[in-house]
């Protein structure tokens, strides 16, 4: 075997995901190059195989999306500042995030906003292009940047004052078919979620502390990360006539009349990719979701020297046989196989292929899953068939292994004694709750646990009482640390 590479292995990971969770989250996003840190506070590079996991779900969102009749747009980074004034929850909710900019062509000095979200500069233009019912429904969604800007320690993908994103923003004629519409993006989410990165999710509405200043409701796709804090990961916002109102949108309805419409707008971001890594990687490295994985497939060969020339061929052909998985065909000379074993672990590559001589042979090709390890010997007229249905099985174990962590993760409790205990533990706790604000917030600074969701499928809590101050509950509601 050749053995030219005798570097020594310094890209392995340190510390194992349950030892230092924060630490292996790092370091995956690092060594597995998803990430890197930016010379400037608070902010990330996100390289080439964190980019093309981002373009995976862009794609897939993409594709959703042109199904719903909503079309791409872009609209600018900066936002005057007189902008944010016109709807008042929706400016004290943004300012202490807000970073600024000088404007010296102004002559009144107005500054200018960089982006913390879009709805403002988006309803200024809405405002002159909607005349009459005809203009509706308008259907437009952005990818873009955001800053928010009070962010000061960056944590890759999950917190930083620079992010990407897309922003749907919709308006519609009547009530009915806005707040419809603005549950349907939310399912768009989890299937992104679900179906895509095989990441289970809940679904529900956001408390009335936690909800998007502006809207009138928040929905909310939610998931529990195996160190036992919430992330929430796509959000969609019925914001019935506020912005209308504030940005002076109307439109002449079929009656003739002058009509205010309903809008709705919904958001997710590069957060997702952290939740990949949280959920699915272990103590190898990343492990990627197959159906996201820009390379599904990593095909190694055994390369001896007596049949080099052969075994690099053969390999070739199964990339070949393969193109559809986009293969790695790694017939590089200058490291051994086993360092391309721990490379393509540590990158989460969701197959490896080994051809070697007695594989050639026998006509055959070694499959290895990166998830459970699991090796089986495939003959190569049913490779391909046998790579897409593994793949597609890796993709439903991922899903169901994470499901089963977040239900054994999740806690039912009655009483505010056990509902401290399980936030301790890290626990995410299903209870019900008073539904008033300031018994939201202490348990807040009790505990640091936040309300998560009132989830869509939530039992009956007639006679039932608030954990917390012995009211009657509104609803069962999820709490948990979160990011
Ligand atoms: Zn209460």
């Amino acid at each position: 075997m050749t053995d030219k590479s005798n570097e020594q292995d310094t890209k392995g990971l340190t510390v194992t995901k349950a030892g230092d969770m924060p630490e292996w989250y790092t370091q995956v996003c690092l060594k597995a190059e998803l990430a890197d840190y930016a010379p400037i506070k608070g902010c990330m590079v996100i390289r080439p195989l964190g980019y093309a996991l981002w373009q995976a779900i862009q794609d897939q969102l993409n594709a959703y999306i042109q199904e719903d009749g909503v079309t791409n747009a872009y609209f600018p980074l900066f936002i005057p500042e007189s902008f944010f004034s016109r709807e008042a929850e929706h400016a004290e909710g943004f300012k202490p995030e807000v970073a600024w900019v000088d404007n010296k062509d102004d002559k009144n000095g107005e500054r200018f906003a960089i982006r913390p979200t879009s709805e403002t500069i988006m309803y200024d233009s809405y405002g002159k292009w909607i005349r009459s019912w005809r203009d509706l429904p308008l259907k437009i969604n952005q990818w873009c940047n955001i800053v928010r800007w009070e962010v000061q320690d960056v944590k890759l993908f999950l917190r930083s004052r620079e992010f990407l994103w897309q922003e749907g923003h919709c308006v519609y004629e009547t009530a009915d078919e806005c707040h419809k519409e603005t549950l349907h993006y939310l399912e768009r989410y989890r299937q992104i979620a679900e179906e895509l990165l095989a990441i289970p999710v809940i679904m529900g509405l956001k408390s009335e502390r936690e909800k998007f200043a502006g809207a009138i409701r928040t929905y909310t796709i939610e998931s529990l990360m195996p160190d036992g804090k919430a992330l929430q990961m796509g959000t969609s916002h019925d914001l019935s006539q506020g912005f209308a109102k504030a940005f002076d949108i109307s439109f002449q309805d079929k009656d003739g009349k002058s009509s205010m419409p309903w809008q709705n707008s919904w958001g997710m971001s590069t957060r997702m990719i952290g939740a990949i890594v949280l959920t699915h990687g272990d103590d190898k490295g990343l492990v990627l979701p197959p159906r996201a994985a820009p390379n599904k497939v990593a095909v190694v060969p055994i390369i001896f020297e007596k049949q080099k020339t052969e075994i690099i061929k053969a390999a070739e052909e199964v990339g070949t046989l393969l193109k559809e998985f986009t293969p790695i065909v790694d017939t590089r000379d200058e490291y051994t196989s086993g360092w391309k074993f721990n490379e393509y672990e540590l990158k989460g590559i969701p197959l490896r292929i080994e051809v070697g001589p007695k594989d050639m042979e026998k006509k055959q090709a070694v499959v290895v899953r990166r998830d459970t390890g699991t090796k089986e010997f495939v003959p190569l007229t049913k490779l391909k068939q046998h790579v897409a249905e593994t793949l597609e099985q890796m993709h439903t174990e991922l899903y169901d292994k994470a499901k089963q962590r977040i239900a054994a993760d999740t806690v039912e409790v009655t009483d505010f004694a056990g509902f401290e205990k399980a936030i301790e533990d890290r626990k995410m706790v299903h209870t019900t709750h008073c539904g008033d604000d300031d018994c939201e917030l202490v348990i807040k600074e009790k505990t640091a646990a936040t309300t998560r969701c009132i989830p869509f499928k939530s039992g009956d809590v007639k006679g039932k009482k608030c954990v917390h101050c012995d009211k009657a509950a509104q609803h069962a509601i999820y709490f948990a640390r979160a990011y």
